[in-house]
């Protein structure tokens, strides 16, 4: 059977698009060549940010009411139907089905949030601000709002956003990773289904040519952007130089600092969920965690024991992690390993090695644990993004905190103690965006923002909670009166009270 082709989503149906360019999309457990995703052309972008652009007009001024409606009626559907959806991103993504529901769950929770969009709308309203002078805020839609997503989550990223921005009135185009874009259909048939009009919801498919083009058109006024750092500069960049609202969300170096007083198993079981969990392709994932003090042989010996018992393989089989992305992500992850054993760190876990339930064809590496890792060491100074723990001994908490507050990224961060009055000055000095006390992977409800600092995030804006509602909306300021037996007469001057 030849492999499908998947398309771009415009005016709720599959469009194929003039491009004729596709890229191969693979099923990381087997090897195997599952689909070919188109690749936009410039004229098949802009036919997808037209079809949003026709749209914006009755949706912005479709009632809140009927809106939400909408929404109740994805977030049901999306409740009752998310084994299908993490059936789809296991086979494009690796990861396990348990992660892969756990991704959409996640999701669904921002979908739960925006459904009470007509408070989070509310704007304010002062009387008499001046005599018989009244002023009131609202807030309004942007128009096309773009949305760029990475490999590692294609369901939860997108939702990060897409239900807010149309939630508020605006229309979508999102352009998910050309590695795993099914899913993104998958989500837009089910708005289809729910009931949402013609062209709010688009899915654009492709690479550089989509997202350029994403960043330059000036009918697209926000970009939305989740990926790695040199591309999340690129996009800050060119995004705002022509003009637009941009976040760009990068790449990550999570720090787990564990305190000489720490319930250590707590602090192991904690490491290697976080250090391991989706194969470590999170940006959340912690990738360093800092011993501190006397504890480190045993926190080592803790963490060693538990990775030992990790069943690597096919993430539809009984497996505790899936593959890696592709081929070639595995390897760069692998000579990660290779350079932090030739720089003298110890290999104490060594996923190299692993024998996998799944494929021989399939993108397979281990957990894998390293010792004695200095900050010098390529293993620890770059975003690896696989499943590689890296354990750097210090001696005191300061030391600890200077290796983070040092560090380019920003994204994550947890500390493990019982003491609260040392958790509470590392969450006061720390300069990271999300701090888990611990908790290793402190991703905020959807009631928050969701964003890291420093290098781990471009623009104002975090993603969901307050700032999501922000972002996708523009704030108006309105002054009236209303005539009054007493008004009249000229005044040139700059209005009083
Ligand atoms: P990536 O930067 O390679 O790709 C992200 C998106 O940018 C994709 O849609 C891709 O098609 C597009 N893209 C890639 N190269 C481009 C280029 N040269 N010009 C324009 N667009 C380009 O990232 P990825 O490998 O898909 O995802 C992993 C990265 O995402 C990691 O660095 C991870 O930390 C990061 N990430 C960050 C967060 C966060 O919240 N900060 C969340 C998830 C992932």
């Amino acid at each position: 059977m030849a492999p499908q082709v998947i398309s771009h989503w415009v005016d709720n149906e599959v469009v194929t698009g003039s491009s004729g360019g596709t890229a191969p999309v693979t099923n990381p457990a087997t090897g195997e060549v599952t689909g070919q995703v188109a690749l936009a052309s410039v004229e098949d972008a802009r036919a997808v940010i037209d079809a949003a652009a026709a749209a914006f007009p009755d949706w912005r001024d479709t009632s809140l009411a009927k809106r939400t409606a909408v929404l109740f009626r994805f977030r049901e559907l999306l409740n009752e139907r998310k084994d299908e959806l993490a059936a789809i991103i296991t086979a494009e993504h690796g990861k396990v089905l348990s992660d892969a529901l756990g991704e959409v769950s996640r999701g669904q929770e921002v979908v739960e949030f925006a459904c009470g969009i007509p408070h989070l709308l509310k704007g304010g309203y002062t009387e008499n601000a001046s005599t018989n002078i009244d002023v009131h805020s609202i807030r309004q839609p942007l128009g096309v709002v773009g949305i760029i997503s990475p490999f590692n989550f294609p369901a939860m990223v997108p939702m990060w956003f897409f239900p807010l921005a149309i939630a508020c009135g605006n229309t979508v185009v999102l352009k998910p990773s050309e590695k795993d874009p099914s899913a993104a259909l998958w989500l837009a048939e089910l708005w289809k289904e729910a009931g949402l009009p013609a062209g709010v919801f688009n899915v654009l498919q492709g690479d550089k040519t989509a997202v350029d083009e994403l960043l330059t058109n000036p009918t697209v006024k926000s970009v939305s952007f989740v990926g790695s750092t040199p591309i999340a500069q690129y996009v800050y960049s060119t995004g705002t130089a022509a003009g637009k609202r941009v976040q760009a969300l990068g790449g990550a170096k999570n720090h787990a600092v564990i305190l000489p007083d720490a319930d250590l198993d707590l602090a192991a079981d904690a490491m290697v969920n976080a250090g391991f969990g989706s194969a470590g392709e999170r940006c959340m994932a912690i990738s360093a965690a800092v011993a501190v003090g006397p504890i480190a042989d045993d926190l080592v010996a803790k963490i060693a024991e538990r990775a030992a018992t990790i069943k690597t393989g096919d993430g539809t089989k009984d497996s505790d992690m899936g593959p890696l992305v592709t081929q070639a992500h595995r390897d760069k992850v692998a000579s990660y390993i290779d350079a932090g054993e030739a720089d003298g760190a110890k290999v104490v876990v060594d996923g190299r090695q692993v024998t996998p339930d799944g494929g021989q064809d399939g993108f397979w590496l281990g957990p894998t644990l390293l010792d004695n890792v200095t900050p010098a060491m390529s293993v620890y100074t770059d975003e690896i993004f696989g499943p590689v723990l890296s354990v750097v001994r210090v001696d005191t908490y300061d030391e600890a905190l200077d290796l983070i507050n040092t560090n380019p990224y920003g994204n994550g961060t947890a500390i493990f103690t019982n003491d609260g009055g040392a958790a509470r000055r590392f969450q006061n000095e720390v300069q990271v965006g999300m701090v888990g006390i611990n908790v290793p992977i402190p991703v905020p409800m959807a009631y928050y923002s969701f964003g890291g600092w420093k290098n781990s995030l471009f623009g104002d804006s975090h993603a969901h909670g307050m700032d999501g509602v922000q972002f996708f909306t523009r704030q108006k300021a309105i002054t009236t009166r209303w005539l009054d037996p007493s008004h009249g007469g000229l005044n040139l001057g700059f209005p009083t009270n």
